[in-house]
């Protein structure tokens, strides 16, 4: 990344500067090919997750608009990300109709729901591998089973799983999925689309200079591109080392919690997870409280979401049936590639002692 920031060119000039820059963002695009078994030319650059999540679900409903596709609904699960939720609920204005299909509690896709409302009128299902907040691992072999049945085209948000478990396209059978460098430890402000073969075409949203077959126009970022790509690299060395790692912390934590007497369970239950991803709630405790006393040691987070200043319950939690003071005791940690035993210890201390000081303040301790 330094050496192309040092030498910055653009990947559509004619002369040698920008040929290197054309080589470095094929090495890098081959590299994330071959993270999740696609082939080069199905890989689409974007500025990250959202902008990927907006053009397979727009550019598809695009391309069934211009191809006279009689299909017009599009399904989403109820736990999607806002850069999928967003834009379907947007399609809905061109005429398309949205459903959204349930969860059980532990956050994980109501199958059974999902074959019911999957029809021959339906265009593409839209359904993540992992989710943000919770790191619920979807049952994307499943989901995919049923969208072949009824012909309809299927999109995966693999933002939070790629780079992270094992997620080959072909065996799963996908026609899109989408991803993001920051995700997998790279820059912030690049990711990408895939786009099978085999699958339509996204119609653009942008209008420009016909790079990346004038499909997601624009000059490339070359030294993010390096860097999504040394990310990649580094992903797949280490996918196994660091899925271990991140559960052994994330046990380490949970046991450590524990010993300390603080009450938490994991709201996902049984479902499978992200290694290393934990989403706990401690009853009594406001979790944005929590977050707040720990703002300068440990980097936690809540699920809620302030809107216009009014702080509103996630959309994932009330999915998965919490009401709104549950949700408002849950926090979520995740455990990654850089953290070490020795933090994990420190964390817990915190965050135990952060309980305690929550609960005085709220008159719970002794309830
Ligand atoms: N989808 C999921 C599941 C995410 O977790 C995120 C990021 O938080 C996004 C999409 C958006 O990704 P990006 O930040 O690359 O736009």
């Amino acid at each position: 990344m330094f050496a192309a920031w040092s030498n910055p060119s653009n990947a559509g000039s004619p002369h040698i500067l920008g040929e290197l820059a054309a080589a470095s963002i094929a090495a890098a695009r081959a590299t994330i090919a071959e993270l999740i078994g696609a082939s080069a030319s199905e890989i689409l650059f974007t500025s990250g997750a959202t902008e990927a999540n907006n053009l397979a679900l727009m550019g598809i409903a695009r391309w069934a608009l211009e191809t006279r596709n009689a299909r017009r609904r599009i399904v989403v699960s109820a736990v999607e990300h806002k850069a999928v939720l967003e834009p379907a609920h947007w399609l809905k204005a061109l005429g398309f109709e949205v459903v959204v299909v349930p969860v059980d509690s532990r956050g994980a896709i109501d199958c059974a729901a999902l074959s019911m409302l999957v029809d021959e009128q339906t265009l593409l299902v839209s359904v993540m591998a992992a989710n943000n907040e919770t790191g619920v691992l979807q049952p994307m072999p499943d989901v995919v089973a049923i969208c072949r049945r009824s012909g309809a085209l299927i999109h995966c948000d693999g933002a939070q799983a790629v780079g992270k478990i094992p997620l080959d396209v072909v065996d799963l059978d996908l026609d899109y999925m989408s991803f993001s460098s920051h995700k997998m430890y790279g820059p912030a402000g690049v990711g990408g689309l895939y786009v099978s073969a085999a699958a339509p075409t996204p119609q653009p949203l942008h209008f420009g200079g016909g790079q990346q077959s004038g499909v997601r126009p624009g000059t490339e970022p070359v030294p993010l591109i390096i860097g999504f790509g040394a990310a990649a690299r580094l992903a797949r060395d280490r996918l196994d080392a660091d899925a271990g790692h991140g559960r052994l912390l994330a046990c380490r934590l949970l046991a450590k919690l524990d010993e300390y007497q603080v009450a938490c369970r994991r709201i996902t239950g049984d479902a499978p997870i992200l290694p290393g991803s934990l989403s706990l709630l401690v009853p009594g405790v406001e979790a944005d409280d929590l977050v707040a006393l720990l703002r300068t040691t440990v980097c936690i987070s809540t699920g809620s979401a302030c809107t216009a200043g009014q702080v509103l319950p996630s959309h994932v939690l009330t999915a998965m049936g919490m009401d709104k003071v549950e949700s408002s005791s849950v926090f979520r940690i995740y455990c990654g590639r850089y953290n070490t035993e020795a933090e994990i210890d420190l964390a817990a201390t915190f965050i135990a002692d952060a309980c305690l000081r929550v609960r005085h303040r709220s008159g719970r301790l002794h309830q």
